[in-house]
């Protein structure tokens, strides 16, 4: 069979997360979670024609008696809802799910979210196992057991903490990613280097060709140190009350850049943390936390890995700081940035000064 890697994660609900090639024609390694009979394949109309009909073959081979249905979305971050969330209600109740059914939520990361929701309230909680398409969802989203869907007030409103049963990420499929999408994941990737793992950043240099060609045995390794990263940080601050915050490197400017553009409609999520990781770079650097030096390589990074690096023209500062403002409404304090003092040396910075923010914004506009 395919080479494949381990990551364990531990905690309360421990899970592992299986990475290599060919990986979803494996219909026992999917199935060596599962309890009862009833199955539901939740996906999106681009990965579903690509990889549903294997995922189900795969599955009815090791378990001729299972009862598989399918249920597939429209692609696309506007059909993560709640009217969505109750499709996937009706899906399992159509197929006569019982407390040990298990939904496998095939796509990106809206698809895992949504459909990791979904597995989360029916019946107070049936077994979900992520099965990752996109790098994003391969190195962020698939690990850690945050579901959501969005509603117009914001994205990811409504949801519940619900670990995954398992991970099964196909390296293979990345090979039918949009190579967009490739670097927006690769911007999350680069993220795990800045915030606690310095050598990896220049690990991710010296193989930056590799990856940006979809070599799957690079690709495999970046993914099982992100992953490694994401386990251990959630592992220790599931509920986000300290560490996890360390994820949201560059997500402060992001969200605003996001917001402010109108979501999908300029830089896609990890363009925008790539900008956003630059930014905090630099604000580190204004503070005198760390050095220029620092800052400055970490964009030759970035531009190595075909990642935009200036805020998109037209977004003024002064409409992005009101952004942060609005974000951080529900909580204390002044804004909130994760700074670092070099590469890998992240933590949270509360209170800080928005002169100095507002002179990073119009320096990079
Ligand atoms: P996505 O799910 O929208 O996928 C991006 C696009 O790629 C879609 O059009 C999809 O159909 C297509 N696609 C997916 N796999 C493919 C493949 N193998 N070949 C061809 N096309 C493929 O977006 P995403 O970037 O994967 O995920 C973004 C979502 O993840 C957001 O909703 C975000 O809020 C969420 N997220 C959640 C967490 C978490 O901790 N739960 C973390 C980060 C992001
Ligand atoms: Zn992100």
């Amino acid at each position: 069979s395919a080479p494949m890697r381990t990551v364990e994660v531990g905690g309360v609900a421990p899970y592992r997360i299986h990475i290599g090639a060919g990986l979803l024609a494996d219909g026992t390694l999917l199935a060596q979670t599962l309890r009862g009979r009833h199955v539901l394949v939740v996906s999106d109309s681009h990965v579903a024609p690509l990889y549903a009909q294997a995922v189900e073959d795969a599955l009815h081979a090791a378990h001729p008696e299972l009862r598989i249905g399918r249920h597939v979305l429209r692609a696309g971050e506007a059909e993560k809802t709640l009217a969505n969330f109750g499709a996937v209600i009706d899906a399992l109740a159509a197929l006569g799910a019982t407390r040990d059914a298990c939904v496998f939520a095939l796509g990106g990361g809206v698809v895992g979210d949504l459909a990791g929701f979904a597995a989360a309230c029916w019946m107070r909680g049936i077994d979900c196992v992520q099965l990752p398409t996109t790098l994003l969802a391969m190195v962020d989203s698939s690990v850690g057991g945050k579901t959501a869907v969005d509603i117009p007030q914001g994205k990811n409103l409504v949801g519940a903490f619900h670990p995954p049963r398992a991970v099964v990420a196909d390296t293979a499929t990345l090979r039918t990613l949009p190579p967009r999408e490739l670097r927006a994941g690769l911007a999350e990737v680069i993220k795990y280097g800045a915030i606690v793992d310095a050598p990896f950043l220049a690990w991710l240099e010296a193989h930056a060709e590799a990856l940006l060609e979809g070599d799957t045995a690079a690709l495999a390794e970046a993914i099982a140190r992100s992953c490694l990263h994401k386990a251990a940080i959630t592992e220790r601050d599931p509920h986000e009350h300290g560490e996890r915050a360390l994820l949201n490197f560059g997500h402060t400017f992001a969200h605003a850049i996001e917001a402010e553009q109108g979501y999908g409609r300029g830089l896609n999520h990890g363009e925008a943390v790539a900008v956003g990781m630059l930014l905090a770079a630099r604000l580190s650097a204004t503070l005198g936390l760390a050095s220029w030096a620092d800052a400055e390589a970490l964009r030759t990074l970035l531009l190595r890995f075909g990642l935009p690096v200036a805020l998109p023209a037209g977004l003024a500062p002064e409409a992005l700081l009101a952004r942060m403002h609005l974000d951080k409404k529900a909580q204390a304090g002044g804004l909130r940035f994760i700074l670092w003092n070099g590469p890998g040396l992240a933590h949270v910075v509360s209170g800080v000064d928005e002169a100095a923010v507002r002179s990073v914004l119009g320096e990079a506009s």
